[in-house]
């Protein structure tokens, strides 16, 4: 497996936006817990972590055992202290809203409590008795991960098949670093196979390297953990201009490596989802002055948080509302984008077009679904690209479980590792009892 990242990396001018807790913070916060009965914000944690448990362990001097409790609901609890969106799940549901008063920063004392454990490198878990029975888990993101480090307190041997070089799935190549630096995500990794038993091969691409047949032949039950794929690309006149990128693949270059930004006054981010509102922040961050964000929709349709955007805003974030491209224009690479006005209905207003300067265009209209790699497995059934399973995560073929953003369309780290844990919980019966 490689872990090697290069240390010239775009992303790493970002600070934390959110820092760490000192003791003394960490005390004082976690005394304003109401510890509830019936917590809200468990509820709207996917993976239920116990929050007033952990957060009264903290309160009273239990660092460790308020990092086992995290861990125990969810593995990559580290890395979703970091990157979930608490505004809109347990932050978002926590009592205090209700008052008036500023809600628990629950994130932040789950990173206070997952970093200490991992600085210390505690350990809490082991691996089972050998079952002998052995799975496939297709793709090294948060959902194989946590299916992962599942079945091995099972006693199964899991093999990660991944056809990047970098694991850790888009919590390394594709979290905005002002969350998470991608370093961060592939210790995560190496802390998670810490449970022994979990093999990693990197640049093996299931469905090239090797057929799903084929692998199912070798294990006893497999895991399909792939992720969405590439970014929807708008087809536009001058889109094949230099500068003009599909965003998720711009984030990961700027995430593993440098993207050339150096000279760039300007920027166009096409959409208005999470992605569209990363990229307006970390074209930003990278001293890109002018930055436009360019949404067909209207500020209170738009898919993207609301948080996200204000905090854009505050950047100094531009930008143009019921737009869309029509062309990509400049000599030899991009230098303007030619936009359109669109009604309510989102149809183009005659005479409308005006321009938008731009030395670099990040399209953030989504990703395609991978769905179609499985579609010829009898058994198997694809709607609207995503893997269709029953809420344990089983597909129609017998043996095979589904989690994650292939499954679920793409939603955050947390729901993917829920979903990993879930199935994972699956294939055990199914390989002790043959359900
Ligand atoms: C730009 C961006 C920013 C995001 N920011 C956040 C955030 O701040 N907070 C949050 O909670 N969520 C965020 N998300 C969503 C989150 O990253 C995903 O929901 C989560 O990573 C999904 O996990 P997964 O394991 O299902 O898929 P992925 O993380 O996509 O991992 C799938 C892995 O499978 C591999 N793979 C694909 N096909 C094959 C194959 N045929 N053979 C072998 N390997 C294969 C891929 O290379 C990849 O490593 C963001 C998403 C994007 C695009
Ligand atoms: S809802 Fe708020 S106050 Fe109540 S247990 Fe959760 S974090 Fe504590």
């Amino acid at each position: 497996m490689s872990s090697s990242l290069s240390q010239d990396r775009s992303e790493t001018v970002f600070a934390d936006y959110k820092g760490e807790y000192t003791p003394d913070q960490a005390m004082v916060e976690a005394n304003r817990c109401l510890f509830c009965t019936d917590a809200p914000c468990v509820k709207a944690c996917p993976t239920h972590i116990e929050i007033p448990q952990f957060i009264r362990k903290i309160a009273t001097g239990n660092v460790k055992g308020s990092a086992r409790t995290i861990f125990d609901a969810n593995i990559l609890g580290m890395s979703c202290a970091r990157v979930c969106p608490v505004e809109v799940l347990c932050v978002g549901d926590c009592v205090y809203n209700e008052m008036g008063v500023p809600p628990i920063q629950i994130g932040k004392l789950q990173r206070y409590a997952t970093d200490h454990a991992f600085d210390a490198q505690w350990r809490f878990f082991e691996a089972g008795p050998d079952s002998g029975k052995s799975v496939a888990l297709i793709g090294a993101g948060p959902a194989s991960l946590a299916a992962a480090h599942e079945l091995r307190r099972n006693g199964h041997r899991c093999t990660i098949f991944e056809k990047r070089p970098a694991v850790g799935g888009l919590n390394t190549t594709g979290v905005a670093p002002y969350k998470m630096k991608a370093d961060r995500s592939v210790e995560e990794v190496q802390w998670v196979l810490g449970i022994g038993g979990i093999e990693v091969k990197t640049g093996v691409d299931v469905g090239a390297s090797i057929s799903f047949e084929e692998l199912e032949k070798q294990y006893d039950a497999v895991f399909v953990g792939v992720g969405l794929g590439p970014d929807t690309i708008l087809s536009v006149p001058g889109t094949d201009l230099p500068g003009v990128e599909g965003a998720v693949d711009w984030i990961e270059k700027m995430k593993l490596g440098r993207v050339p930004t150096e000279g760039a006054k300007s920027c166009v981010i096409v959409g208005g989802g999470n992605t569209a509102l990363d990229c307006v922040r970390e074209a930003l961050g990278l001293g890109i002055a002018q930055v436009t964000m360019v949404y067909r929709g209207v500020e209170e349709k738009m898919s993207g948080y609301a948080h996200e955007w204000k905090a854009a805003q505050t950047q100094g974030a531009r930008v143009e509302w019921q737009a869309l491209p029509v062309a990509y224009e400049g000599n030899g690479k991009v230098e303007r984008v030619v936009c359109q006005r669109l009604d309510t209905n989102k149809k183009p207003i005659a005479g409308s077009d005006f321009t938008v300067p731009a030395d670099l265009v990040l399209v953030a209209i989504g990703q395609s679904k991978l769905g179609h790699l499985l579609s010829k497995l009898e058994g198997i059934e694809v709607s609207g690209g995503k893997v269709v399973t029953n809420d344990d995560g089983a597909t129609g073929r017998r043996g095979w479980y589904a989690g994650g953003d292939c499954r679920n369309g793409g939603k955050e780290v947390v729901n993917a590792a829920a979903e990993g844990k879930a199935a994972a919980r699956a294939i055990h019966a199914f390989l002790t009892g043959g359900v």
